[in-house]
């Protein structure tokens, strides 16, 4: 688009403290994300903005929402002070950075404005003056603002006209569901709201049900995942199938790829075999099984697998099977590189999925599908030593024992579910059955398989690659060829794997 045809700053009616300010930041004209969504957040809408980071999402919302408040303070009648304004963001850090960006837009006007972070680490005891004071916008994690208001620190109920939700898809993720419909409660009928999300997927739909009304959706046709210097996009080219279990089992099994990595398959049968031939080499990992939940919405495990995973810092996101289509590929990749960190996606490709990965390629490259995945460089023949293994592998995990691995967790799932809690006390012969039922067997482990011996490892990998000595946490991803120094974590152990207690009680993932 031609400079001449963006809305400019100047002509969105902003109070001049506020372009003031923008002046200072050296924002000469607004992102895409702020052209299009501070007019219509001005015009009092409530939005649902696909806005990942980088995009200038936090002044697209933090503009119009000072706006507002300007606006209110200069023409309405004398109001009481009151806070207005609420953020809601998935971390502490992020708390922060909104924060920051909102000080540095009320630079001009910082008496009129005044922002209050409660997730910063002071303690509650602190806090509690600077929120009597009634700053006009408070900032911070679900969690700290319901401890506020069950604190009696903080009421919104006759005050907030603004609500903002960033990272709306991590707000859901990260296990904070029922603390924001609990504090959902305290929040008036009516406000004006946005949510900003990265993805749109059906965590981000269920929350747009929740608190948007009427809502204008912004899918702007930006590129949709981090930069080159930010994400590394690999394609990694097997002649057949045994060859992706092989190099995925060397690639895990010599620490070559490190740090939380996140393994995508196509069918939920695949992941119990890939999860079942890892184990065979005592390499943990889980199923984050989308079926268990849905089915037994019963369950009080509801989604417990995926929101117990802390998924914060992900430095790999490995496509085991091709995604099916750009979206699921842009889903999938979006997991890692988050919030300016790092991150890389590798994606295994057969040679008749080729023109599959072009489609992807031409779909989200734009003008670089060239160049968007960099062919990840690896001599196979180096780890050919591991063929056998690999086969013992694939054929100890037989289509019965992918069978017997899902019943086992549905039987656990069963077993520990809250809502059935009620239901197995009055019918105890049933608990006894599920109980006593023929112990499931999902695939013999074979201890020796967990050793790699010295003369297995690739002779320039000797000495660098130690499989058994202590983990590292979250170093970044390296290719076999560039490794120079000694990488040895097992990634799939720095996931922090917990099962959500009780629908009722606090969730159980931790967040910083
Ligand atoms: P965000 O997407 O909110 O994390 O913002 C990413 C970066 O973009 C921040 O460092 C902002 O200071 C910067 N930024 C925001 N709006 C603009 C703009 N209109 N022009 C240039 N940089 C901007």
């Amino acid at each position: 688009m031609a400079d001449s045809e963006v809305l400019g700053f100047q002509h969105m009616g902003l109070d001049q403290r506020l372009l003031q300010a923008i002046a200072e930041q050296g924002w000469a004209r607004p992102t895409l994300i702020q052209e299009k969504a501070i007019p219509l957040a001005l015009e009092g809408k409530d939005l649902l903005a696909r806005a990942r980071t980088g995009s200038g999402k936090t002044a697209a919302y933090a503009i119009p929402l000072l706006q507002h408040l300007l606006h209110r303070k200069a023409t309405g009648p004398v109001v009481e002070q009151a806070i207005r304004g609420l953020v809601l963001v998935p971390t502490k850090e992020l708390a922060r950075q909104a924060q920051t960006m909102i000080r540095q837009l009320t630079a001009y006007c910082s008496r009129d404005v005044r922002v209050v972070d409660v997730s910063a680490s002071e303690d509650f005891a602190f806090q509690r003056p600077l929120l009597m004071e009634k700053p006009d916008v408070v900032v911070g994690t679900p969690s700290r603002v319901l401890s506020h208001l069950l604190q009696g620190n903080l009421n919104l109920r006759d005050s907030l006209e603004l609500l903002v939700m960033d990272e709306a898809d991590l707000l859901f993720s990260f296990g904070f569901e029922e603390e924001l419909k609990t504090l959902l409660c305290h929040l008036p009928r009516i406000y004006q709201a946005f949510l900003m999300s990265a993805t749109f997927n059906e965590d981000v739909q269920a929350l747009k049900e929740l608190v948007l009304h009427n809502p204008v959706t912004l899918k702007l046709q930006e590129s949709q995942l981090p930069g080159p210097d930010q994400l590394q996009q690999f394609q990694v080219v097997c002649e057949t199938e045994e060859d992706k279990f092989l190099l995925l089992y060397a690639l895990l099994k010599l620490s070559l790829l490190r740090g939380k990595s996140l393994l995508f398959v196509n069918t939920l049968e695949r992941g119990y075999r890939l999860r079942l031939f890892l184990e065979q080499f005592s390499i943990p990992a889980c199923v984050l099984n989308g079926e268990l939940p849905l089915r037994s919405r019963a369950s009080d495990t509801e989604s417990g697998v995926a929101r117990g995973i802390d998924f914060h810092n992900v430095t790999a996101v490995l496509n085991f099977d091709l995604p099916p289509s750009p979206e699921a590929y842009i889903h999938r990749a979006g997991r890692t590189a988050r919030a300016n960190n790092p991150g890389t996606a590798l994606t295994f490709v057969l040679p008749t999925e080729r023109s599959q990965l072009k489609e992807i390629e031409e779909a989200l490259g734009g003008e670089n599908a060239e160049s968007m995945f960099l062919p990840y460089q690896f001599r196979m023949e180096e780890i050919e030593g591991f063929r056998y293994r690999c086969r013992d592998a694939m054929r100890s995990v037989t289509k019965q024992a992918i069978r017997e691995a899902r019943l086992k967790e549905i039987k656990e799932e069963l077993l520990h579910s809250e809502k059935l809690k009620t239901y197995f006390e009055d019918n105890p012969r049933d608990l006894q059955l599920l109980r006593h039922d023929r112990p499931l067997h999902p695939a013999v482990v074979k201890p020796h398989l967990g050793h790699v011996p010295d003369y297995l490892v690739p002779p320039t990998l000797r000495g660098i690659a130690r499989p058994h000595s202590k983990r590292k946490r979250n170093r970044p991803f390296t290719s076999l060829r560039k490794l120079k120094t000694p990488r040895t974590q097992n990634p799939l152990r720095s996931f922090k794997y917990t099962r959500k207690k009780q629908r009722t009680s606090a969730p159980s993932a931790k967040h910083s």
